[in-house]
């Protein structure tokens, strides 16, 4: 039997179903925050995971969620950072913190055993620090989705990590997981481009990709001045101011 990681269980949804009597009953719509539901989850499923490296790498980021008095967010991030990097690049992953660094408050009872130990309360700015940009940020209030599970055969409700982070990527990240922050992040960064262009380097060298949309604007009846090719009477069969208008708008002017 494969020795089952702390990263196959980092993706662990959490299913809300009163009546499923195989699921713990989770107490907080943030999934990972509820440390009893994952102790009583990964117990059934992933039974022979190593625990106690699940409970230590909880513990190592949720010494990290406390905002100290007077500190800013920014402050607090930049404290915290480099630790988070470091845990991240040596895949010492946290299932609770997985995307972002939530802010808590209270005490953290570090001492306590896998079945003891609960996080501490979250922050109620609902502050957090993403993993992909580095930003604090709000996060995003979320409500359970409904899917078809194939094994029961019945719809259930579901909260998955990144419901959480949906907004934020989206909106705000610069580095998003999400395919609407993707294509945010593109336009912004296409836009900028335009913006520092105002001789037309860009237009000029994307010129066939942009044919289309010029093409577009020359079958309107108003539009604006054509492109004139000159071309010398000598190559040409037509008299000099002789004009010519091609298909796609072009006229070529026949001269000296
Ligand atoms: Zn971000």
């Amino acid at each position: 039997m494969s020795v089952i990681t702390l990263e196959s269980a980092i993706g662990v949804k959490m299913i809300i179903d009163k009546k499923e009597w195989r699921l713990p009953k989770p107490v907080s719509n943030r999934p990972g925050y509820d440390m009893e539901y994952y102790r009583v989850y990964l117990g059934n499923y992933f039974g022979n995971m190593n625990i106690k490296k699940f409970l230590d790498n909880e513990k190592l980021y949720d010494s990290l969620l406390i905002m100290r008095k007077e500190e800013s967010p920014i402050q607090w991030e930049l404290r915290v950072k480099t630790t988070l990097q470091s845990l991240l690049s040596q895949k010492e992953y946290s299932i609770y913190h997985t995307f972002c660094l939530f802010a808590g408050y209270g005490e953290v009872e570090f001492d306590k055993s896998y079945h003891e130990y609960y996080r501490s309360k979250i922050h109620k700015n609902n502050l957090a620090i993403c993993f992909r940009c580095w930003k604090p940020f709000q996060v995003n209030e979320i409500k359970p989705t409904k899917s078809y599970h194939h094994v029961w055969h019945k719809f259930i409700e579901l909260i998955e990590v990144k419901d959480m982070m949906q907004r934020h990527w989206d909106q705000e990240c610069s580095d998003p997981l999400s395919d609407l922050g993707r294509a945010r992040v593109k336009q912004q960064a296409f836009d900028k481009f335009k913006e520092n262009d105002p001789i037309g380097v860009y237009c000029n060298k994307l010129r066939p990709s942009l044919n289309k949309y010029q093409d577009s604007v020359r079958d309107e009846p108003h539009s604006s001045t054509p492109n004139i090719l000159f071309i010398s009477s000598r190559y040409a069969k037509q008299p000099k101011g002789t004009a010519l208008r091609l298909r796609d708008g072009t006229v070529i002017m026949i001269s000296n």
